[in-house]
């Protein structure tokens, strides 16, 4: 389908990312392939000229992996996707292939916890500089320009307070400024939102989550918005090595086909959800894009087509409450990760953030009573009623002397 691009997301999911062979197939099969055979050294050497377009080994280019790529470089309206091995490879293929040492890089301070670590950890060692900063207030974004600042690197929404940032105001400033804007879309899926759209140069996901959306693959993905970035990144990911493999990448084209109806029950019940525990007498504070009292409401409505399937929130009791709450639900699993089918719900006090000790949380801005749930599709009424049960025990304890 040349024309792929014109139509509707939902037609694009099924139809995208098909790379058919001469049997008619109707899904774009698994090519688990190292290498390809050439019928004659001509053909070779027109293959490693570029003279020629066809397979020369999987690191470089497979039909599965391209067929995917494809596809979600069709979804984000951009030039043409990279498949990497986890949303981290993207990421650190993604900074690499624009970064040289003595640029310095602005970075949204509410990013992944490991793309912070990446790039104080890694990256700052090669001699990259850095300044994290609220990148939801324009000011704040414009005082931490320098000379040498060629990246500004945004997630939107940001974890843990699905803060938002101003994708078309920030790609403003920073093409004035001659940098370029990155934006970490993986909570959005191309689906709810298009950073490119609204001027980004990149866009990196973690496919591990909405894109592919059924819990049983890492994978990342890039998406650039010209042929010249698109060599440049693809001769770092060739070189760096972080790719997808054939069979993931199959994974996750099956995991897109369902992602515009996903995304509609996700935000579907996210929103049920987040209007329950915003008038829970146990809730003290609900975050979530889509309520009136989220302080960036009018950007996420101006730049987002729905709010996405994630909501965080603050219980009163804080440490015990939060774990009572954990140990009383029935449907939600405690996991860390988000975006798939099934709703996951994960306190950092108690969990992940459980080591740091109170004192460094509250340093880190992660409240005791901090709870995230990554809402599936499920019967939300089911998933509310479960809540419930499990809030009403956490409501029997606190009133029980500790
Ligand atoms: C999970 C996640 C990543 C990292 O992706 P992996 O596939 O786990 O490497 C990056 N950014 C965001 C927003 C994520 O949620």
């Amino acid at each position: 389908m040349d024309d792929i691009r014109k139509h509707h997301q939902e037609t694009q999911c099924i139809h995208a990312s098909l790379k058919s062979d001469e049997t008619g197939t109707v899904v774009t099969p698994i090519y688990q392939v190292s290498t390809f055979s050439f019928p004659d050294v001509d053909h070779g050497a027109d293959l490693f000229a570029d003279r020629k377009k066809g397979y020369i080994y999987t690191r470089m280019a497979n039909p599965t992996i391209e067929s995917l790529e494809q596809a979600v470089a069709v979804l984000e309206d951009g030039y043409n996707g990279l498949g990497c091995s986890s949303g981290m490879a993207a990421i650190h293929t993604t900074l690499t292939a624009m970064l040289s040492a003595g640029d310095h890089l602005i970075c949204s301070d509410a990013v992944y916890g490991p793309t912070t670590t990446l790039i104080r950890d890694v990256l700052m060692r090669f001699g990259v500089q850095a300044t994290f900063v609220d990148t939801s207030d324009l000011d704040a974004v414009r005082k931490a320009l320098r000379p040498e600042t060629k990246v500004l690197y945004i997630e939107t929404p940001g974890n843990p307070t699905m803060v938002i940032s101003d994708i078309k105001a920030l790609s403003g400033i920073a093409h004035k400024w001659g940098a370029r804007l990155v934006v970490d879309n993986t909570f959005m899926s191309p689906i709810l939102q298009q950073p490119l759209k609204h001027g980004a140069d990149v866009v990196v996901h973690s496919m591990t989550k909405f894109l592919n959306g059924h819990a049983d693959v890492v994978a990342g993905m890039i998406v650039v918005s010209s042929e010249e970035d698109y060599k440049t990144f693809r001769s770092v990911l060739d070189e760096t090595g972080g790719v997808i493999d054939p069979f993931n990448s199959f994974l996750v084209s099956r995991g897109i086909k369902t992602l515009a109806i996903r995304m509609q029950r996700h935000c579907e019940n996210a929103t049920k959800m987040a209007e329950f525990l915003g008038t829970h007498p146990l809730v003290d504070r609900v975050y979530f894009p889509w309520l009136p009292s989220h302080p960036n409401h009018e950007v996420a409505k101006r730049q987002m087509n729905g709010p996405g399937g994630v909501i965080s929130f603050e219980l009163k009791g804080g440490l015990k409450a939060g774990k009572i709450l954990m140990n009383s639900v029935k449907f939600h699993m405690l996991a860390v990760s988000l975006g798939g089918v099934e709703t996951l719900i994960e306190h950092p006090a108690s969990m992940t953030h459980a080591t740091m000790g109170s004192e460094a949380r509250k340093k880190a801005r992660i409240t005791d009573g901090l709870v995230r749930i990554s809402v599936g599709i499920e019967n939300i009424d089911e998933l509310i009623e479960d809540l419930e049960r499990a809030l009403a025990k956490v409501k029997a304890s606190t009133k029980s002397p500790a």
